[in-house]
């Protein structure tokens, strides 16, 4: 009987799952239970929800809900209230007030069932409210029928009868016509238990009241069902009905009632609902003053091999005990009534048992979900530590590479610096070395340039290094080294290049300089340079490469100035 650990769990990951299959298949369920086959779909349901991925919150909320409404039809209460308990936590989740009030409401029944009468208020309450924050007049039915049911639970029938009429209404404005015969078909079974209350409290007043109400509510719930066209709902309403019928005496009325009731039940299959009628037709007898054969008929249900549920076995009991009673056999009647005490407190222990099952469920379920929360938290929070140190290390790597770029590069013209050329320069020899290629390398150094400072300023002198650096840049190959590695010198290292080719690209070098446009710069200014070029095959040392070349220079600058000279 425990159903702790059966609640279904997804296997799949939510890769493969198909949600638009997974939406049509639980409306089929949801057909195939309208129609009163509650073993089947609640079956087909457990394979369904195993398909739906943890990640679908959403649609496990609204499966386990319809599985929440389905496990009391098939007896298994406990397994409904730990689905809607888990369908309450995912819809608390979502923040989704109708998924909320629809598994409250779900709950609410099944506590209701559970004779967990004051939790049943108490979910059909908040059911309510979470119905009207969503402002679904449907719902709102529903948890106020619910509500009703807890009333009555709480065996306060006439307060059931008062919330479910109030149900009735709002359903009917709604035109929601599920919960409308729900509605009356509750309200039937209400009257009839204030029947049964005041019979028993000899309160003849609420009986007259009671007797008319019962039938034109049963009978108002059996035209419902006959328009939904479902002989389950039929079926159902004709229960109440042959009831109100009995209650009130109208005997020959009942009787082709009970058997239409009798064959319904027969022939779709409601074995408990066939039991019923059973149980009717022996009332019936009684009543018609044939409390031998009712009595006879009773016993014989009592023992058959099917095992009645407890509420049917209990009207069974009962039934022969006033059977008994009826016909004058007060010892047998005492016999029956002893049996009728035996069962409720076989009942209420059961009951008990059961609510500190759906107690434990409930802490189970809140802690499996303190737990996830708790789980999400500690990743999310992982996460966000990891994005961060990712960030830093980012940042960290930019500013050295920052230091990098500024340690081998000149703030005013953007060229490589002297560190960065006596750093490159031997590896750019040693590379041409052993590739077997020449190499030369140039000095150029601005002629005059104290003057063009004395004259001009030194702003002029910078922004002169500054377009002379661009001059030169935009006029060597990528992969040649131009570097400023003093004041107003610079370094050009050509890889691939013998001295003599050297030198016609640094004529074109001086020609460009001293054509330039420097006027634009300031007025009447000129600028020239001289090169000193030094090369061939790379020596072992790379320094003395540099050092003809600064000997080349200053020859070219004895020569007078604005010239190119080869080592
Ligand atoms: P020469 O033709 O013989 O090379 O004569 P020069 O005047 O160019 O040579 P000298 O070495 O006498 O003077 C170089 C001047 O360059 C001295 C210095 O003030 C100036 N200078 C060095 N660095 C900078 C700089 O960054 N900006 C400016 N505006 N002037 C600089
Ligand atoms: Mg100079
Ligand atoms: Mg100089």
């Amino acid at each position: 009987m425990s159903d702790l650990l059966d609640l279904p769990t997804p296997t799949t990951d939510s890769t493969g799952f198909d949600a638009s299959a997974f939406d049509l298949a639980l409306h089929a369920q949801r057909q195939r239970s309208a129609a009163g086959d509650y073993r089947t779909s609640t079956e087909a349901l457990e394979q369904l929800l195993l398909t739906c991925p943890a990640t679908e919150l959403h649609r496990r909320a609204v499966a386990l809900t319809l599985l929440a409404q389905h496990y009391p039809r098939i007896g298994r209460l406990t397994a409904s209230a730990r689905c809607a308990t888990t369908a309450l936590g995912l819809a608390e989740k979502l923040g989704h007030d109708g998924l909320i009030a629809d598994a409250l409401t779900a709950q609410s029944f099944v506590f209701a069932q559970l004779m967990m009468a004051r939790e049943a208020l108490e979910a059909g309450m908040r059911a309510l409210a979470a119905a009207r924050r969503a402002g679904d007049p449907v719902r709102e039915s529903w948890a106020m029928n619910r509500v009703g049911v807890a009333y009555a639970s709480l065996e306060n029938p006439e307060q059931a009868c008062a919330t479910t009429e109030q149900a009735l209404e709002i359903a009917a404005r709604a035109g929601a016509t599920d919960a409308l015969f729900a509605c009356h078909n509750n309200l039937a079974h209400f009257w009839l238990e204030r029947i049964h209350d005041a019979t028993a409290l000899r309160q003849s007043e609420v009986m007259a009241e009671a007797i008319p109400r019962a039938r034109q509510t049963a009978e108002r719930a059996y035209a419902l069902a006959r328009q939904s066209g479902s002989a389950h709902r039929v079926t159902v309403a004709l229960s109440n009905l042959v009831n109100a019928l009995l209650a009130g005496g109208q005997l020959d009325e009942a009787l082709p009632l009970i058997n239409e009731f009798g064959d319904l039940a027969h022939n779709h299959g409601y074995p408990t609902l066939a039991l019923e009628a059973d149980l009717q037709r022996a009332v019936y007898l009684r009543l018609q003053g044939e409390p031998l054969q009712a009595t006879r008929m009773l016993s014989a249900l009592l023992e058959a091999d099917t095992d009645p549920p407890p509420r049917l076995r209990r009207l069974l009991v009962r039934s022969l005990y006033e059977t008994h009673k009826a016909g004058g056999e007060f010892a047998e009647a005492l016999r029956w009534l002893e049996e009728l005490l035996r069962l409720d407190l076989q009942m209420r222990r059961d009951s008990l048992l059961l609510q500190t099952e759906v107690i434990l469920i409930r802490e189970q379920v809140e802690q499996a979900q303190a737990r996830a929360d708790s789980a999400a938290a500690d990743a999310q929070r992982e996460r966000a530590r990891a994005l961060h140190l990712e960030h830093e290390q980012l940042r960290l790597r930019e500013h050295a590479m920052a230091l990098d770029r500024a340690a081998h590069e000149d703030v005013l013209t953007g060229l490589h610096n002297r560190r960065h050329a006596e750093y490159a320069l031997p590896l750019l020899v040693e590379g041409a070395r052993m590739a077997g290629e020449v190499i030369s390398v140039a000095a150029l150094d601005v002629d005059h340039f104290k003057r063009i400072n004395d004259s001009h300023g030194h702003a002029v002198g910078d922004a002169v290094l500054q377009q002379l650096a661009q001059l030169l840049r935009h006029r060597l190959r990528s992969a040649d080294l131009l570097a400023r590695i003093g004041g107003e010198e610079f370094m050009a290292v050509l890889v691939g290049i013998a001295p003599p080719q050297a030198a016609e690209i640094c004529e074109r070098l001086r020609l460009a300089v001293a054509e330039h446009d420097w006027a634009a710069v300031h007025r009447g200014l000129s600028v020239s340079i001289s090169v000193g070029i030094a090369g061939g095959a790379p020596p072992q040392q790379a320094d003395a490469l540099l050092q003809r070349a600064d000997q080349a220079l200053y020859a070219a600058k004895r020569c007078g100035r604005n010239r190119v000279q080869v080592d």
